[in-house]
This record gives C-alpha cells, sequence and structure tokens, in this order.
C-alpha cells in the first residue's frame, strides 16, 4: 500500500492516480434561447501515460465557463479539478435563435486508483450553473476502451524543455489541411509558431517548463473549407471559416478526432495549424488555438490565441462603437484576468496600481466603456504590439507555475 504522505512531486498524486490517462468524451446540445443544454457522454477510454499536471491537482487559478472535477466516491474530497470553455458557449450566446444542434467535447484526466466520480459542469457567463453531468468511474470498469498499446502518430520534437517531464507542459501543434507531401511545409510553419511563442515573455523565460511537438495530421485535401466560396475540402478536424457567420472565424468541430490525435503523445494543449493564407483564426481556454498557418501574421496570431488557449486572457480590442456588447456583462467581474469592471478589482491589479506597475484604461473586452485593461497596447489587444502587458505576463506566470511547480 502507498502512505498518503505528500509525495516528491509536492502533491497526491501517487496517492490517487495512475501514470496513464482517463479520456471521457462528450456531446453538448442544445440551441441558443432554448431550454437548458444537454452533456451527454459519448465514449471512456485509457491511454497510457499521463502527460498533465502532477501538482496543484484541487485547485485552480481561472474560473473558466466550465470545469470536469474528479471527487472521491467515499469521502467525497476533491481529487482533481480543470477549468475550461468552449465553442459552444459562444454559439449559445448568439443573439439568433436557432434550431437545437450538438458539439463535440473531450476531457483527459489523469486515471484514478479507485472509484471516483467524475463532474463535467459548464456555467454562463453569469455564472450561473447551465447544465453538468456527473458520471462514477471504476478503474477496473471493464468497458473503459483500452487504447494503451495506441501508437502515436508520426511526430517531431520543435521544443523540449530542460524540465523533467513531471514538471513540463507539453503542446501539440497539429496540421490541418496539409497533404503528405505538403508535411515538410507545416514543419516549418510549426517551427515558426513554435519560435514566436518563446520569444515572447514570459514564455521565453520559462521555456524549459514546454514541449512543443509537431504531430503530422495528414489530411486527404490540401486547405480548408471556406463555405462563403463553396469550398468544402476533406480535412483531418473538418475546420472552416465563417463560423457563427464570421467570415474570418476558422474553427475545427472535430474536437474528438483532434483528441485521436493528441492523447497517446500525452499532450494536454493544442495548437492547430491550418493550411490557408486566409487571415483568420480562434483561441479557447483549455480547448484549442487554430491559426491561419500561410499568413504573414500567423506569428502574432498565434500568441495571441495561445494566450486565449494557454491562459484564459480576453481580448484587449474594442471599437469606438462597441457601446453595448454583452460578451463581458459589466455589472459581475469577469474570471478573465486582463480586463476588469472594477465590480471587484481587487482580484484583479489593483495592487499593481497601486505600486505604479499598471495602469487602468477604458476599453477592452469588445467595449469601449464600462470595461477596463492595463496597458494601452498588449500582444491581447494588436498584432502590432511589442509583446503582453504586465497583466497578461503575470496571468501567464501563474498559469505555467498551477501547472509546474508544487
Ligand atoms: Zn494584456
Amino acid at each position: 500500500m502507498l502512505l498518503s504522505a505528500p509525495d516528491a512531486e509536492g502533491g497526491d498524486f501517487t496517492r490517487d492516480f495512475r501514470d496513464s490517462t482517463l479520456r471521457i468524451d462528450y456531446v453538448l446540445a442544445g440551441a441558443p434561447q432554448g431550454s437548458r443544454p444537454v452533456l451527454a457522454i459519448s465514449g471512456i477510454s485509457r491511454y497510457r501515460g499521463w502527460g498533465g499536471r502532477r501538482v496543484n491537482l484541487d485547485t485552480t487559478p481561472l474560473a473558466g465557463n466550465a470545469d470536469v472535477t474528479i471527487t472521491d466516491a467515499s469521502s467525497g474530497d476533491t481529487l482533481y479539478i480543470c477549468p475550461f470553455s468552449t465553442l459552444f458557449h459562444e454559439w449559445l450566446a448568439t443573439a439568433e435563435p436557432a434550431a437545437p444542434a450538438a458539439m463535440e467535447g473531450t476531457a483527459l484526466l489523469p486515471m484514478p486508483r479507485r472509484a471516483v466520480n467524475v463532474c463535467i459542469s459548464l456555467r454562463d457567463k453569469y455564472r450561473r450553473p447551465l447544465t453538468s453531468t456527473t458520471i462514477s468511474v471504476d478503474p477496473t470498469d471493464i468497458m473503459i476502451a483500452d487504447h494503451t498499446a495506441d501508437v502515436p502518430l508520426p511526430h517531431k520534437y520543435i521544443y523540449r524543455g530542460e524540465n523533467p517531464d513531471s514538471a513540463k507542459i507539453r503542446v501539440a501543434v497539429l496540421a490541418e489541411g496539409f497533404t503528405a507531401s505538403e508535411m515538410p511545409q507545416f514543419d516549418e510553419y510549426a517551427r515558426r509558431a513554435v519560435d514566436a511563442i518563446l520569444e515572447h515573455s514570459p514564455f521565453a523565460e520559462r521555456a524549459e517548463s514546454f514541449d512543443f511537438i509537431a504531430v503530422e495530421t495528414v489530411s486527404p485535401d490540401s486547405g480548408v473549407a471556406v463555405p462563403q466560396a463553396g469550398e468544402w475540402p476533406h480535412t483531418a478536424f473538418g475546420s472552416h471559416f465563417n463560423t457563427f457567420g464570421s467570415e474570418r472565424y476558422l474553427t475545427s468541430p472535430r474536437i474528438h478526432a483532434i483528441y485521436d490525435a493528441i492523447a497517446p503523445l500525452k499532450a494536454q494543449h493544442i495548437i492547430i495549424l491550418a493550411n490557408t493564407a486566409t487571415y483568420g483564426g480562434g483561441g479557447i481556454f483549455n480547448f484549442y488555438t487554430i491559426t491561419a498557418a500561410a499568413n504573414e501574421l500567423m506569428p502574432q496570431v498565434t500568441v495571441h490565441e495561445f494566450g486565449h488557449s494557454f491562459a484564459g486572457l480576453a481580448d484587449e480590442y474594442f471599437y469606438a462603437d462597441d457601446l453595448m456588447d454583452n460578451t463581458y456583462p459589466t455589472d459581475i467581474e469577469p474570471w478573465e484576468p486582463n480586463i476588469t469592471t472594477q465590480t471587484d478589482f481587487g482580484s484583479k491589479w489593483q495592487s499593481l496600481v497601486d505600486e505604479g506597475r499598471a495602469g487602468l484604461i477604458e476599453g477592452g473586452g469588445y467595449r469601449a466603456t464600462g470595461i477596463w485593461r492595463s496597458a494601452d497596447n498588449c500582444r491581447m489587444r494588436t498584432n502590432t504590439s511589442g509583446g503582453f502587458c504586465t497583466v497578461c505576463r503575470n496571468a501567464i506566470e501563474r498559469v505555467i507555475d498551477w501547472q509546474t511547480r508544487p
């Protein structure tokens, strides 16, 4: 029997979990302005190894719009929590009533040593419960699909940090819309994207905490779908522009296929490089980053979107006529660390303002008034910024520490 004393990794990882991965696939179904959405489990499987965090297991620095929580089935103790957001949230927030639709989701979790409950909960922008589903998972259940013998797809380490594997953050860079013969070009783009991230503070100073792995996910056709042009090539993850009617919004609907590609590699964070020169992309917290690989602004856009997907940063941009956008209601403090409505500024960067190390400037989060940012310019505001503002840098550091330091 293992003792329950904290182990060398500074937590109770080896007491509660095995060095393997529990994957839970689900589907979210619902409609904007419809009744309560449904989260239904569509598959449970296990993989060899665990590449996620082994420290700070029962805490999170950010709330996100959703989380997955593991609790001990007998004691009820929280053993693990991971926050995230989804594209489904964005779709529900669209003003247009629409017929119900379904979207995929996947959670990668450390494999528990004993029976647990796994709860996946979604919240609305006022942090009210939107939907949640709890399932019992017994690690001895013969119905957990065994993928421990799965062989990873062809991949290359673009960057390998010096930390031990147990204190590293594994980021997969996936090819989308690249045929087999186009893989040398993908490798070049992947290198360019990772170089851009590691040139930005604080990633530059914390590079030892990261592995970046380029995964050669081959597509039958070249390019990505452009619905407004009637172009629908067959690609690995079905990525397309015109998401929610927005010309530049590029997203990938095939979440389960994405996780088929990354799970055997034990990766936790996802950057999808889409084979197109058309400006576009997206980034959602602990969900994925996607960018247009062949666009000249790809390095800056990738870092910006990774700010969303890795550290939960909000967009700091806005337009002068953005007065009524309700992405972030102004009567509640958003959980995103780099914008404030000043309803609870003490929980944000008030102390940095008091020390004269950061500002408080109106405009941000798609609103010209009622939301403030900390600096005039930042990577989360423009592609011409020199880097992240102090508040964003601190927020990124906290997320790196959370995943790597006891
Ligand atoms: Zn910033």
